[in-house]
């Protein structure tokens, strides 16, 4: 256990771990289930254009998420193009930009124009009434985030919709087997997406799937994802190429069959992560609504500066150079990175401090309680003496980027 401040490795101490810990390892599941499922899709020599394997996957994330119609895709990024495009939005998409740069590119590359709007200052999820202030008649459509895996305001901002006549969907990628209100993600809105990108809780390698429960739109994104080719063969829309292959479905269906265990080993990660940093002053864990299911994904702390002299960036760097990657997710807010700022910049209070606050622990499977003991012992080292680090920051001899 590290006591002094040079048995840090920033200042030359040994490194606390030998091998690299992340935020988000893949959840893979069982290896000669994946194999074998593999075999079989090539057997049935069936690689991709809605196999069975891939029936299986979106039949078993509908029913996870309580929704008639689920179509996976490729990724989540195009799944949100999908379904914007398929529904026929226009002009302004609301959406926090405090979310993940893959939110606003969906809307730019539509050419459709994202009005970023500004979050609670605790919970990092949209302000409603922000997003009701915004509301033009050029809007089309309002984007919420289920950030870090907890619900949106689901039904202020069903109401704000439906009062306005503009679509709403949910970026859903961080909150599969999550509910909100007790119902499960995914019913909400028009539609909801989820990702099952390497480092979502349940993984395809690459992966997105929109879920919803109107069934006309679920048709429609159908044929686009698939060059817009209707069910009697004939383009009908003009479409992309937006679909799962049997290999992605292979990997999803093993990584779901894994969901219960890794989401059982998160959330005790999650808790062990609570109660070795809670009487550290200046670091807060995120909670999660008892009241709600969660998949515990996320393990975010919020670094308060100005009561441990050190920031965020300093404990980031301090923790990389002890092999620990904790990742700022999400800094910068969308509406101050290169594409999207304007001049005079856009100012978002809460997302603002929030996103120079915020930094993503590694759990998953692969996070071990020993592992957590450890870095939470150099988040209070680092906490309780953050005047002589600031002292001795220019002597650091090992890098923390
Ligand atoms: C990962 C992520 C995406 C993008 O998902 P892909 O499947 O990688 O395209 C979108 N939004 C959020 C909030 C994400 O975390």
């Amino acid at each position: 256990m590290k006591r002094a401040l040079t048995d840090l490795a920033i200042f030359g101490g040994p490194e606390a771990f030998l091998h690299t810990l992340y935020v988000g390892r893949p959840t893979t599941g069982d290896r000669e289930r994946f194999f074998a499922r593999l075999e079989w899709a090539l057997n049935n020599n069936w690689l991709t254009n809605g196999g069975p394997l891939l029936r299986e996957f979106e039949g078993r994330i509908a029913d996870l998420a309580s929704v008639r119609h689920c179509v996976a895709t490729c990724n989540a990024t195009i799944a949100l193009q999908l379904v914007l495009r398929a529904s026929d939005v226009s002009g302004e998409v609301i959406m926090p930009s405090m979310t993940f740069a893959a939110t606003a590119h969906a809307v730019s590359w539509l050419g459709l124009e994202p009005v970023f709007c500004d979050v609670d200052a605790e919970s990092g999820l949209l302000d409603p009434e922000h997003v009701a202030s915004l509301v033009t008649p050029r809007t089309g459509a309002i984007i919420g985030v289920h950030l870090w895996g907890r619900p949106a305001s689901v039904e202020k901002l069903e109401k704000i919709a439906a009062d306005n006549q503009v679509k709403l969907f949910f970026d859903a990628a961080h909150a599969l087997g999550c509910t909100a209100d007790g119902r499960p993600i995914g019913g909400f809105g028009n539609a909801e997406v989820f990702s099952f990108h390497a480092t979502k809780a349940v993984t395809s390698f690459e992966g997105g799937a929109i879920v919803t429960d109107d069934g006309l739109l679920a048709e429609r994104i159908r044929t686009m994802h698939n060059f817009g080719i209707a069910p009697d063969k004939l383009v009908s829309d003009a479409g992309t190429n937006g679909k799962m292959s049997e290999c992605a479905a292979a990997m999803g269906l093993t990584s779901l069959d894994a969901f219960a265990e890794t989401r059982a080993h998160n959330r005790l990660n999650h808790a062990l992560y609570s109660e070795e940093l809670r009487d550290v002053r200046g670091i807060s864990v995120h909670t999660f609504d008892p009241g709600e299911q969660n998949n515990y994904q996320y393990v975010i702390i919020s670094v308060d500066s100005a009561a441990i002299d050190i920031d965020r960036d300093q404990l980031q760097a301090i923790l990389r150079a002890e092999k620990v990657v904790a990742q700022p997710y999400f800094s910068p807010g969308c509406h101050q990175m290169q594409p999207y700022r304007t001049e005079p910049p856009l100012r978002l209070e809460n997302t603002e401090q929030l996103s120079h606050r915020v930094l993503a622990l590694p759990t998953g499977p692969a996070v071990s309680s020993e592992d957590i003991r450890r870095v939470c012992d150099i988040i209070r080292l680092a906490a309780t003496n953050g005047e002589l680090i600031n002292a001795r920051w220019d002597q650091r001899t090992r890098s923390g980027s």
